[in-house]
């Protein structure tokens, strides 16, 4: 029979922790599916990781890993592929936002021979408009950068091992789960699900975090901010066209004293372009450096389990 692995990034989940171990064993034991649960603690403060330990005394169905301090959830991911066992793969959330039955339905789909099964949302959940209309503008570009619809993507998913070996072996430092898991092709089928209420404790995803997040991704795949350097440049060389041959004429016909004022404006206008142009090429290079140290992606600290 074949086997599921399960894997749930976990960070500060005590509230929720049971109730999720609870919901996908009845659900996974119903369907009489053989599977494997991997909660990766991501470094939690709370109570989350002695739960762990406890439930994955009494149950061989559920291991544990724990990172020795919170790496983000992308490293808890990639933790989870690389210590499960399974057949297939999924990862989901462990507060509960992710359906259970629709777990079931990805594995059925693999079943089917369907080796990626991406899970899309139907809807976003309650969110604020700026928040909402901040995600449509990343996930364009991130589209555009990666030339996939990721308008819907998440990163509930359920992969074939196959497809988790290929994930394993990409090397970059900086991974991005649910454009990943795209990239690498495979046959795909999506599969619609409404994002549930959170039922307790609170998102970990501060603004300051998720503007991290999209600026950092946004760097890895993309190079339109180069291309605003660029345009600067072409957009600057013009004006100075324009500004040269008017300067020129003013200084043949004899008044050329005149004009303080456009070289203060022109001065601050071609620094502050000069100087974002300067950051966007130096965000890049900071990019460089943090994949050529080429760190581990995360730490583990203890496992349970496995
Ligand atoms: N998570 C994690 N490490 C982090 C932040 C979050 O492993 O640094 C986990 C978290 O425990 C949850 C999942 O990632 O299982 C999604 O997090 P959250 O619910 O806070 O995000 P949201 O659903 O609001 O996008
Ligand atoms: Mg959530």
């Amino acid at each position: 029979m074949s086997l599921l692995s399960v894997v749930l990034p976990t960070y500060n989940e005590e509230s929720i922790l049971l109730k999720t171990i609870l919901m996908l064993k009845n659900h996974l034991e119903n369907e009489n599916i053989n599977y494997q649960l991997i909660f990766v603690d991501d470094g939690s403060l709370d109570g989350s990781w002695n739960l762990i330990l406890h439930a994955s005394g009494e149950d061989p169905h559920i291991s544990g890993i724990h990172f020795s301090r919170n790496f983000g959830k992308e490293a808890a991911v990639f933790a989870g592929l690389a210590h499960a066992k399974g057949d297939c793969c999924a990862v989901m959330d462990c507060d509960l936002q992710h359906p259970p039955a629709t777990l079931i339905q990805m594995f059925r789909l693999w079943e089917q021979g369907y080796e990626v099964v991406e899970g899309v949302k139907r809807n976003r959940g309650k969110e604020s408009v700026i928040h909402r209309a901040s995600a449509v503008l990343f996930y364009k570009i991130m589209s555009k950068a990666t030339k996939m619809d990721m308008s819907a993507a998440s990163d509930f998913k359920l992969l074939d091992k196959k497809a988790v070996g290929q994930l394993l072996n990409m090397p970059e430092h900086n991974t991005f789960f649910r454009a990943m898991s795209s990239w690498i092709g495979f046959k795909t089928i999506r599969v619609e699900y409404d994002v549930r209420e959170r039922e307790s404790g609170r998102s970990k995803w501060s603004t300051r975090s998720l503007i991290h997040y999209a600026v950092t991704n946004i760097a890895a795949y993309s190079s339109l901010p180069m291309q605003f350097v660029t345009g600067a440049g072409v957009f600057s060389f013009l004006l100075s066209l324009v500004l040269g041959a008017q300067t020129l004429i003013r200084y043949c016909r004899g008044h050329a004293v005149e004009g303080f004022t456009t070289v203060i404006l022109l001065i601050l206008l071609l620094g502050s372009i000069i100087m974002i142009s300067l950051g966007i090429i130096g965000y890049y290079i900071a990019q460089i450096y943090e994949e050529i140290k080429a760190r581990p992606r995360y730490i583990i600290s203890k496992t349970t389990g496995l």
